[in-house]
């Protein structure tokens, strides 16, 4: 029988390597508390058509990259539906807002997620079908401020402290502003003019997308067609006064801050329901480990996307972090990641002794400590060699120990063997503080 494996651009996550997921994504919660945001949830699989909606049925996630299928009713109160695993999760917390009213509170609604999502794209390194994203968002009703530029500004200073705190280095922060909704129009149509003429020179890829979505011409990675791409009329032309004024107080915000940034104008990103304020962060490739997916993450404004599924008006901000990419930079970067080690090992010696072990180990654990119990049938040469492998010192549990409340602890690095009091033991074991 042929065995089975994991899915072709899936994969699992194992020790220690998820010791470097754990670290990110609890620092990204430490992060994100400190600039007050709050956890959401959203279910993983959606009716297909929000991302038809929200994310727009021209992008490449809709048009070829959905996990989608028909759901058979089982129940005379199901239905059959559409549904789809979430590509993204801005549409699921857009939902969440409109179905739960946070509108209506008033107030900004800071919520920030963390999960799969998946996309059926072609795997290689740093990109994966199913992938992990980190998200925030920052949207509510334009009398709570949401359309404020200085929100921009400081969900990118939330995000340089949190790259810095991971301890990423030569990372890049790339801004631009595709407009407001009836700018963005003006200019793509402008761009379809302009691409009429130099299309048939370009990629299969660029002919086609200057007719659905030309916007994706500007994403082209194709090294022949970047001398026609520069070419191209840039949005930044485009603005109108309003978008332009919003577009330089977030500079003015980040270079207040302190945030390095360039301008890039061919960022547009590949979801439609942008407007605005666009942003990527990218570490260089030689550093970063990541080769031609050089992107950690991105985001931007989406002030009409509420109302693209039904909502009220809700303008907002967010981004999606690339977990897996972190991780593959914070490897590439700070080498290999060794597993932890326990703080000791419980060696019974005996197998009359493992109820004992048990118990000693109930005790250690209850104070904070990281054990791990070895077997009583084990001779005291493999209860040594296990024991090395796996902890920083093994306690050694015999009649003798169990008798006279004292145990034998050795200490791996050091070589040094003590005896000590049952009761103190545990202080004794406790990691040092660095
Ligand atoms: P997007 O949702 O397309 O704006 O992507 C935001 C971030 O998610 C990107 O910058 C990547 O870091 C990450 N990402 C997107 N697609 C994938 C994928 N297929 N595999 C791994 N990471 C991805």
């Amino acid at each position: 029988m042929s065995t089975l494996k994991a899915v072709r651009g899936t994969r699992d996550l194992l020790p220690p390597e998820t010791e470097l997921w754990n670290r990110i994504e609890s620092t990204a919660r430490t992060i994100f508390a400190r600039y007050n945001f709050g956890e959401i949830r959203t279910p993983i699989f959606e009716d297909t058509q929000l991302f038809a909606r929200g994310v727009g049925e021209d992008t490449d996630i809709v048009s070829k990259e959905m996990y989608t299928w028909e759901d058979r009713p089982r129940a005379q109160s199901d239905k059959a539906q559409s549904l789809t695993l979430r590509p993204e999760n801005t549409a699921g917390v857009v939902r969440a807002y409109i179905e739960h009213r946070l509108g209506e509170s008033g107030l900004l609604q800071k919520l920030y997620y963390v999960g799969p999502q998946f996309r059926r794209e072609r795997p290689q390194k740093g990109r994966y079908r199913q992938f992990y994203q980190i998200g925030a968002e920052v949207i509510g009703p334009p009398s709570a401020g949401s359309e404020s530029p200085l929100h921009d500004a400081e969900l990118l200073e939330m995000l340089a402290s949190f790259l810095d705190e991971l301890g990423i280095t030569g990372w890049k922060l790339l801004i631009n502003s595709v407009g407001s909704a009836t700018d963005r129009p003006r200019y793509i149509a402008v761009l379809r003019e302009a691409l009429r003429a130099v299309a048939p020179q370009m990629c299969g890829d660029c002919q086609r997308r200057a007719e659905t979505n030309p916007l994706r011409v500007l994403d082209c990675k194709v090294p022949e067609d970047q001398p026609i791409i520069e070419t191209l009329p840039r949005i930044a032309d485009y603005l109108d006064e309003a978008s332009q004024t919003h577009f330089a107080a977030v500079r003015a915000a980040l270079d207040a801050c302190g945030v390095t940034y360039e301008i890039s104008h061919r960022l547009v990103r590949g979801l439609d329901y942008y407007t605005r304020t666009t942003f990527e962060f990218q570490v260089n490739n030689e550093e970063g480990g990541l080769g031609a997916q050089n992107a950690l993450l991105g985001g931007g404004r989406y002030d009409g996307l509420s109302e693209m599924i039904g909502g009220p008006k809700a303008p907002g901000i967010g981004f999606a972090i690339g977990a897996d990419r972190l991780v593959l930079t914070l490897e590439a970067q700070s080498g290999e990641i060794s597993p932890t080690l326990a703080d000791a090992y419980i060696a019974p010696l005996g197998e009359s002794l493992n109820l004992a072990a048990l118990v000693l180990a109930r005790e250690f654990r209850r104070a904070g400590l990281r054990i791990e119990v070895g077997d009583g049938s084990f001779r005291l040469k493999k209860s040594f060699e296990t024991g090395d492998k796996l902890a920083r010192n093994i306690v050694l549990l015999g009649e003798d120990e169990l008798q006279s409340g004292m145990l034998t602890i050795k200490n791996f690095a050091s070589g040094v063997q003590t005896k000590i009091v049952r009761e103190q033991a545990a202080s004794a074991l406790a990691a040092p503080h660095e």
